[in-house]
């Protein structure tokens, strides 16, 4: 891994800029082609830090390839914006910035954020706990934190401009923001088989896939398509599944920025503006997505 956090990426004006998300930039190829670029940014609590973490967008653009391959072989009917890892013409000599790239189709985003959780952590646990519901779905009583639902939920929250925060929804809230229920019941499909073939994968590996985050896409036929970045730390809880139940009704350890979220909400800095991590918090962010890294994808960083 390189040793320099790359958190400003720069093409030097060769492809025009769409959007710059909170870690990723993208670029038009042309009108159907998007670069996708991911930095070494990284954000807790829907904020970005001011120094990022070195090699991190080089990885998570792996882990997504790698899924993005693995996962239209096991869910059937399966289609991702996935195109390519080659540089487009225009900027071929930026060494750099391949392995943190691919080519996507570009395509409408569904403003949702297509969330689903296998066990109860995180908000899911926060909104269980105050009214034994988890984004509107009543749960059976007694459940503790950590612990595997009954059956994978999906659980969406609105999609924030940057800058705003996401807020869980009730799946028919979600409904009604999709507004169209043949492309709605395809998302909520979709997002449960993926979820489900990723967790076995996971499992597999040792890895207990708590919850995770997926985007789609509608081409002009209205077909829905995988996006996004993928089954990555960023988007995704990960806990080792060695020491998973002995750590129920506690925080699991895990590959992922719960790390770094834990250490922004111990120095009462959670969802504050500026910060500037530390560089063992860094190092140590560092090693668990690499750890997360090596262990799905079964392949050296
Ligand atoms: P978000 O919460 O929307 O993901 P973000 O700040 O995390 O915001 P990034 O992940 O940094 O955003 O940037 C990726 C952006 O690109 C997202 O807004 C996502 O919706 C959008 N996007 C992903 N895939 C495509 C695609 N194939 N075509 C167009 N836009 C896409
Ligand atoms: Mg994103």
């Amino acid at each position: 891994m390189s040793s320099e956090a790359i958190v400003n990426i720069d093409i030097q004006g060769k492809l025009p800029k769409v959007a710059s998300g909170k870690v990723r930039d993208l670029y038009a190829i042309d009108d159907d082609t998007l670069l996708f670029v991911a930095s070494d940014r990284i954000s807790a609590y829907d904020v970005i830090m001011e120094n990022g973490i070195p090699g991190k967008g080089a990885l998570l653009t792996s882990m997504s390839k790698y899924w993005f391959t693995y996962l239209p072989q096991h869910v059937p009917g399966l289609k991702t914006h996935y195109l390519s890892d080659h540089l487009p013409e225009a900027i071929t000599d930026q060494i750099a910035l391949k392995k943190r790239s691919m080519q996507v189709r570009r395509l409408r985003i569904i403003p949702i954020e297509s969330i689903v959780r296998g066990y109860i952590t995180g908000s899911g646990w926060n909104e269980y706990r105050k009214s034994g519901t988890v984004n509107g779905i009543k749960l059976p009583a007694g459940l503790i934190e950590g612990q595997k639902l009954p059956q994978p939920l999906w659980t969406p929250s609105t999609k924030a401009e940057v800058g705003g925060k996401d807020e869980n929804i009730s799946p028919q809230k979600a409904r009604e923001i999709i507004g169209d229920e043949k492309i709605a019941a395809r998302v909520e499909e979709l997002s449960l088989a993926i979820y489900k073939a990723a967790a076995e994968r996971a499992e597999a590996v040792g890895i207990v896939l708590a919850d995770t985050k997926f985007e789609f896409g509608l081409t002009e036929k209205d077909e829905v398509v995988l996006v996004d970045e993928v089954l990555t730390p960023d988007s995704s809880r990960f806990w080792p599944k060695e020491t998973w139940e002995q750590n129920l009704d506690k925080a699991q350890p895990s590959f992922d920025k719960q790390f770094l979220r834990d250490w922004l909400t111990g120095e009462g800095l959670k969802g504050m503006e500026g910060v500037t991590v530390p560089e063992d918090i860094v190092s140590k962010t560092a090693e668990k997505y690499r750890e997360a890294y090596e262990k799905i994808t079964g392949q050296a960083s």
